[in-house]
């Protein structure tokens, strides 16, 4: 089988703002007050009369080609085994080189370890044999979705296989792996 390639799928047809995603990740991942490693967006677009309004709930995209990995002098932003974006802290000597490079502000310095934290993909959580994120478990409109772009079988691809989709900030040239279904 082969290496696995995670990604996450989230529904903007679906999702109401209600932050329980915020909130459930803040839980998990113990955030210190005042930060965050996932947030929501609310965006109206296109022009009166033809307006609709845009909920993302964004984080980390784990980008495949990721200019935070490339920013850090240390190699403490690496590319873990399934693809995901992840910090070491005991290489991290808090430059703040990748909360500069990454163009979707996901990354902050934590005040008290003063290593940079973000979204990880829960990968503890996944490590430890469990298949789904604090921030999808929680969801009360089952609108995330994490799985593994390598599954041929797995939800994530069904998704994407059959709706329409974008990423955020496609100009950034980062390739993005949270997609949003529209
Ligand atoms: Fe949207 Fe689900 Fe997050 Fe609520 S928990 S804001 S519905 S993604
Ligand atoms: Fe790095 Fe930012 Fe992309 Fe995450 S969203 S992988 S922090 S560039």
């Amino acid at each position: 089988m082969s290496e696995p390639r995670y990604a996450m799928v989230i529904d903007t047809r679906t999702c109401v703002g209600c932050s329980a995603c915020v909130i459930g990740c803040k839980t998990e991942n113990d955030t210190p007050d005042g930060y965050t490693r996932d947030w929501i967006v609310t965006e109206t677009r296109g022009t009166f009369p033809d307006l609709s309004m845009t909920i993302t709930s964004q984080r980390c995209n784990h980008c495949e080609d990721a200019p935070c990995v490339r920013a850090c002098p240390t190699g403490a932003s690496h590319y873990a085994e399934g693809g995901q974006v992840k910090v070491s802290r005991n290489k991290c000597t808090g430059c703040k080189a990748c909360i500069s490079a990454c163009p979707y502000g996901a990354r902050y310095l934590h005040p008290e370890t003063r290593t940079v934290d973000k979204c990880t993909f829960c990968y503890h959580r996944i490590a430890a044999g469990m298949t789904t994120t604090s921030c999808q478990e929680i969801c009360p409109t089952t609108s995330i979705v994490f799985g593994d772009l390598n599954d041929s079988d797995s939800e994530v691809v069904d998704l994407l296989a059959r709706r329409k989709y974008f990423t955020l900030r496609p100009d950034a040239g980062t390739e993005p792996q949270v997609y949003y279904l529209i």
